[in-house]
């Protein structure tokens, strides 16, 4: 038998790390974890290494990394600390590793992702964020390292496993008309609108279908998920922001649809757990358990599907504007987004206020053309700091 592929799981100490963890941990003559991040809750991150022992532990900084050695060491590990976004760039290149499934949030994980995919890796893609920023340079390098890139975003992944394999022929070419993305609609989604003033970071991150970390569950209260999914299948799919519609369908069984020009429409079901988009990924183009339930059809008994109100969720308006504009646009949304959703979560500034921050960043920055990841990041840092300056202005 072959030897098992070796993982490393970045962001091991979130929702999608430790799902990946648990499909690993079902396979151990398939899969062996290679590396694992973190970068809080630290004494998690020694736990998992004291279950998976892999080769390499990633922490953000040295200060914390020698107490993590240290720790491992007594536990009898040869685990090795590295520190900070060079550790998380060895990690996610080195020549040993097979696959890398990203799952840190945010920007952060950009440039650990893009060394794995330089260095021609599986990716198993979590961190939306990543294609959102730079999403021509990292095709770019997909196509130029021939990594295979696989999506874990469960809309991403229903619509992969609807397409026709050699879809990047073009979708018109392979008779694709339209994909159709789903979202639950979130908790808001019937929420009296003058109501929607005073709702906290709590209620905003009780999902009623998903459990999820705290940022994207807030860009799922305010649809800014959807938004930057819009723009995330644009790039995996080769589609433009018209042919992507968003269909919202609130018992997330339906993950994504795929309407082809015969007037098929091919969907991908599922109960709302991440590990069968994991284990897909992983296995991909084989099958593996995953540890989900079977779909009992008979207890669902109905699904719904109603339109996305753009005065309820005006941050999937923005995202779309973003999407049309292109370049630099969704670069500058994704990281004003970061910022207000970062400035909810503390209490700073209020649930509406958020699509305000976002809209103002958009109005005050130009788009410009991103040729490098020097000018994805410039772009970043000016609209964080509009959106600090927004903050300072109206914040608590
Ligand atoms: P999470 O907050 O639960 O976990 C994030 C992980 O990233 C943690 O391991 C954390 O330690 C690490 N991290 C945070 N900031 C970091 C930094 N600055 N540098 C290095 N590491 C850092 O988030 P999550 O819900 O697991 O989501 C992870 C990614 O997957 C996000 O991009 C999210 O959009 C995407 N995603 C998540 C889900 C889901 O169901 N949770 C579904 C689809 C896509
Ligand atoms: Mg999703």
């Amino acid at each position: 038998m072959s030897r098992p592929q070796q993982i490393t799981v970045l962001g091991a100490t979130g929702s999608i790390g430790l799902s990946t963890l648990d499909v690993i941990g079902r396979h151990p003559e398939r899969y062996q974890v290679f590396a694992l991040s973190g970068f809080t809750r630290l004494s998690e991150l020694l736990a998992l290494c004291i279950r998976h022992a892999p080769r390499f532990a990633v922490v953000p900084e040295a200060a914390v990394a020698q107490g993590l050695q240290d720790d491992l060491r007594a536990a009898g590990l040869q685990t090795r600390v590295l520190v900070g976004e060079e550790g998380l760039c060895q990690v996610a290149s080195d020549p040993e590793v097979d696959a890398v499934m990203a799952a840190i949030v945010g920007a952060a994980g950009l440039r650990p992702t893009l060394a794995a995919v330089e260095a021609g890796k599986k990716i198993l893609l979590a961190n939306k964020e990543a294609l959102v920023m730079s999403g021509a340079l990292f095709m770019q390098a997909v196509r130029k390292s021939g990594s295979v890139l696989l999506p874990i975003d469960s809309e991403h992944n229903a619509i992969f496993q609807c397409m026709p394999r050699d879809f990047s022929r073009g979708l018109g070419v392979v008779g694709v008309r339209r994909i159709l993305l789903t979202a639950s609609g979130g908790p808001f989604r019937q929420t009296p609108l003058e109501e929607l003033v005073h709702v906290t970071p709590e209620q905003a991150c009780a999902h009623p279908n998903w459990s999820m970390g705290r940022k994207i569950s807030v860009d799922s209260a305010s649809m800014m998920n959807k938004g930057l999914e819009l723009i995330e299948a644009c790039w995996l799919f080769d589609a433009r922001p018209s042919q992507v519609e968003v269909v919202i369908h609130p018992q997330s069984v339906i993950h994504s649809l795929v309407d082809y020009v015969d007037g098929s429409v091919l969907a991908q079901l599922g109960n709302p757990d991440m590990r069968t988009p994991i284990a897909n990924a992983l296995a991909w183009p084989e099958r593996i358990d995953s540890g989900v339930a079977p779909l009992d059809l008979f207890a669902i008994a109905r699904l719904d599907f109603q339109a996305p109100d753009e005065q309820r969720f005006p941050c999937l308006r923005l995202a779309r504007q973003a999407a049309e504009a292109g370049d630099s646009a969704p670069a500058m949304l994704n990281a004003a987004n970061e910022v207000a959703v970062a400035a909810f979560l503390d209490g700073r500034v209020r649930y509406l206020e958020i699509a305000s921050i976002i809209e103002e960043v958009l109005n005050l920055q130009a788009v410009v053309s991103l040729d490098d990841l020097d000018a994805v990041f410039t772009v970043d840092a000016r609209a964080r700091e509009l959106a600090g300056q927004w903050l300072r202005r109206h914040g608590r």
